[in-house]
């Protein structure tokens, strides 16, 4: 009996999902399982759209499409929680699994918090998460710092703290996060900040660190978060489509530290982020009066659902850039729910960093949901 807290190293037995998935296809093979075993009724997976920046949120209730959702897209950050809300009724009248980041989790459990998700007819199969880019800038970046047509590259991975990205040519460049990101690019500026990086609030948390060995690069580390997440291991293992072994001690010990690594980067970028300014109010004021009220923040807020259904008195009739209430309601409606997904700012065109004094007032207050 698979119990939580269980730890495995894991891979598929079907060689097409192996082969196409990120690290070894079991993620996949979860998803698969749970349609084929009517865990649930459909998987709400990321799937790759017109080319590898591009993430696409796909409802799919055959399995024999779930393969189409294999591997990893590190240029396409998710709106999953939200998604779920307006155009799956919040998962009221159906059973639905999702691959979820832990931004993506913690989305989906704020907007349970607020019952606008019923947390119990979700499966969550987390994914460590290390960061993601912006699908412009990662563009943008390749063609700059990498020298590469970013229209002719076929693969890209972050592995051992570097961007990685392959060419039709078969041409490979890697190069430093760290140096990347001392240079303006890499992962979202939230991203950076970002200090959970196992989902332990999905019902399993998968992911490469730990995986050393024959295996590396070829399973996925799955820790067994819940009771839910226990069964569905159970399941998988039993219908003998997952493989599964120990993990290393080793293993074990360095996912620890890859992690701990991880938020020790993720304090030292918070640290330079959360400036002074960010509590001076001068500042705040500064920053909103370049708002042109297109109210983006806030249709694509995955934690405010209603705000953005009508137009607000305190925005100020004719006012260009609106009232500081605006901002203020907008921030009452928001709490101490940030969960630093960084939509806000993905979506602002005024580049305001809206996400950054959510995120601070969250931290410094120890409020957030996890
Ligand atoms: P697969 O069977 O290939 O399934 C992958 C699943 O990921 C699919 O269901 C797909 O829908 C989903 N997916 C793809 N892109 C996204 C996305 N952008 N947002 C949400 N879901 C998505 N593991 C680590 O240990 N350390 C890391 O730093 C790390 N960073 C990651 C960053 C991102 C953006 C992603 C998506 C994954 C990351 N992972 C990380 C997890 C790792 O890359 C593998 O996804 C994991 O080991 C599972 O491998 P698999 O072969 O079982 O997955
Ligand atoms: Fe990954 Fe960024 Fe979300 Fe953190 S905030 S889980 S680093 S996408």
């Amino acid at each position: 009996m698979v119990k939580v807290k269980d730890t495995f190293y894991a891979w598929a037995n079907n060689e097409d999902i192996k082969a196409k998935g990120e690290c070894g296809g079991a993620v996949t093979t979860l998803l698969k399982y749970a349609l084929e075993s009517k865990t649930v009724d459909a998987v709400l997976a990321i799937v790759r759209g017109a080319d590898l920046y591009d993430g696409v949120p796909t409802l799919i209730t055959k399995p024999e499409d779930i393969i189409k959702s294999a591997g990893s897209l590190h240029c396409a950050p998710t709106n999953i929680g939200k998604f779920l809300v307006q155009y799956l009724e919040g998962a009221k009248n159906m059973k639905i699994a999702v691959p979820v980041k832990q931004c993506d989790a913690r989305s989906i459990l704020a907007a349970a918090k607020r019952g606008k998700v019923n947390r119990d007819n979700i499966l969550m199969i987390g994914l460590n998460c290390g960061g993601t880019m912006r699908p412009v800038a990662a563009r943008e970046m390749i063609s700059k710092f990498y020298g590469m047509n970013p229209d002719e590259v076929i693969k890209e991975e972050i592995a051992a703290g570097k961007f990685i990205v392959v060419n039709k040519n078969h041409e490979h460049k890697e190069i430093k996060i760290d140096e990347l990101e001392d240079q303006g690019v890499g992962r979202r500026m939230n991203c950076q900040r970002c200090d959970i990086k196992i989902p332990r609030m999905a019902d399993l948390a998968c992911g490469n660190w730990g995986v050393i060995g024959p295996l590396a690069g070829k399973a996925t580390f799955v820790e067994v978060c819940s009771e839910k997440g226990a069964k569905l291991m159970d399941g998988v293992i039993n219908a003998k489509v997952l493989n599964t072994q120990a993990p290393d001690p080793k293993g074990l010990e360095i996912r620890e530290k890859t992690d701990g690594a991880m938020v020790k980067l993720a304090a030292k970028h918070q640290k330079k982020q959360f400036t002074q300014a960010a509590m001076d109010s001068s500042y705040w004021a500064k920053q909103y009066s370049k708002c042109i009220k297109c109210r983006g923040c806030t249709v694509h807020c995955p934690v405010i659902f209603d705000l953005d259904q009508k137009i607000m008195p305190y925005e100020g009739t004719g006012l260009l850039p609106p009232a500081m209430a605006y901002h203020f309601a907008r921030a009452a409606a928001l709490g101490t729910d940030c969960i630093n997904c960084g939509n806000c700012e993905d979506v602002c065109p005024m580049e305001i960093p809206v996400s950054r004094l959510h995120h601070e007032i969250s931290k410094r207050l120890g409020a957030e949901i996890r």
